[in-house]
């Protein structure tokens, strides 16, 4: 039985502390399982409710990844049939393309955004009115819609993949 004190349980933010060898390796289990028991009819929603959050878990495991070495993208959906991707720019083209930055009004900074919806979402899930945003310059400050870009570009399609 553990004590929460080896957790170090906040109880203001509602987080806990975890080995980030254990959440890396549960992570990397949970992807092997999916993709084991893959079928056409139950496919895994990138950046599906759900998905945030495996995501976030992997965004922390990377967060202590040693400065210069790449992410570990095992850790993340793949382009395998396993996965179903959003059918919006960036992820159509799978080339970290397709999606501009925005200015989200009301204090909630800037994000990528597919600019010619009616009503927009950001790639972080953000989701806006036509009114409510406007086009920004440079880098958004999401953290989420930033690394969306990253993986688009990190994660190519299958027909993209050079043949070994
Ligand atoms: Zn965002």
């Amino acid at each position: 039985m553990h004590s929460n004190d080896e957790f170090q349980y906040d109880p203001k933010t509602d987080t806990v502390r975890v080995s980030r060898r254990d959440l890396a390796r549960l992570l990397l289990q949970f992807r092997t399982e999916l993709e084991n028991n893959a079928s056409e009819d139950d496919q895994w929603r990138h950046m599906h409710d759900y998905d945030v959050s495996f995501e976030r878990l992997a965004d922390a495991v990377n967060s202590g990844s040693r400065p210069g070495t790449e992410p570990d993208e095992r850790l993340r959906c793949k382009r395998t049939p396993a996965y179903k991707w959003p059918d919006l720019p960036p992820y159509q083209n799978g080339n970290g393309t397709g999606a501009d930055p925005a200015r989200i009004t009301g204090g909630y900074g800037t994000h990528y955004v597919v600019m010619f919806r009616q009503t927009g979402r950001a790639l972080c899930g953000l989701n806006f009115t036509r009114e409510e945003h406007r086009k920004s310059t440079g880098t958004p400050d999401c953290a989420v819609c930033v690394r969306e870009m990253d993986l688009m570009a990190a994660i190519p399609r299958p027909e993209e993949t050079p043949a070994t």
